[in-house]
């Protein structure tokens, strides 16, 4: 069901009252496609863990959504948007993709996560920069980041002055793939934004593309699955 999972906790003594976040990567035994997929695999999901999912409608844009108290959860999305953060409890955000970039953000101490989706457009509008800006709006300062399984530089071949023009905005994104090809490096991208905001970057292994174990879009082609990455305050 997870291709990584992580209980990270400040306070590993339980005595001193656990100031802990869940991360989780799920792996290809589940589909979050949109549609009766994304309902069936929550609840495969919420049964497991026994929380709430807050999950959105990806555009690959820059918009990030605050999930409170009032937010209506169990339907469908709470809201067009590429990030989302919130303060409550045992409510897992939920980021779909399939070569994309998904990231986990928390600051357990303050009480705050976030998830950001983070493709090639999401990249270039520094959409992870945007969600950190939003979670420490609600208070969080020490905020660290798991950046999730993604298609490689080596992997993700793409027209040159594509390459060129991703590359201008974000140098760190600049690749080739292992056949010769001018490519990018989403992941490198990504990281170099967190780590610009002052985030710690935690790089969770694996190339989409490469690893069955994971849901690609550049493998298996407009059928592709998605795989979820979640966090969320226990
Ligand atoms: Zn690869």
């Amino acid at each position: 069901m997870f291709a990584f999972r992580e209980t990270h906790d400040l306070d590993p003594d339980p005595a001193a009252g656990g100031r802990r976040v869940e991360v989780a990567f799920t792996d290809s035994s589940l589909d979050l496609q949109e549609g009766e997929g994304v309902t069936a695999a929550l609840a495969v999901l919420g049964a497991e863990l026994d929380v709430a999912f807050a999950r959105v409608s990806q555009v690959h844009g820059d918009d990030v959504v605050v999930v409170d108290g009032a937010t209506e959860l169990g339907g469908g999305a709470v809201g067009v948007a590429d990030g989302v953060v919130t303060r409550e409890r045992r409510t897992a955000l939920v980021i779909r993709v399939a070569d994309c970039v998904p990231v986990l953000l928390a600051d357990p101490a303050a009480g705050v996560v976030g998830a950001a989706h983070a493709g090639r457009l999401g990249v270039e509008l520094d959409v992870v920069t945007r969600t950190v800006e939003r979670m420490r709006a609600l208070g969080a300062t020490d905020v660290r980041a798991w950046v999730g399984p993604h298609i490689c530089g080596g992997c993700y071949e793409v027209p040159a002055g594509m390459r060129d023009e991703v590359a201008a905005a974000v140098p760190q994104t600049y690749a080739e793939t292992t056949w010769g090809t001018p490519a990018l490096d989403l992941g490198a991208g990504v990281t170099a934004q967190l780590t610009a905001a002052g985030v710690d970057v935690t790089v969770v292994p694996g190339c989409t593309r490469e690893d069955h174990g994971l849901h690609s879009y550049r493998r298996d082609g407009a059928g592709a699955g998605r795989f979820a990455g979640l966090v969320w305050l226990p």
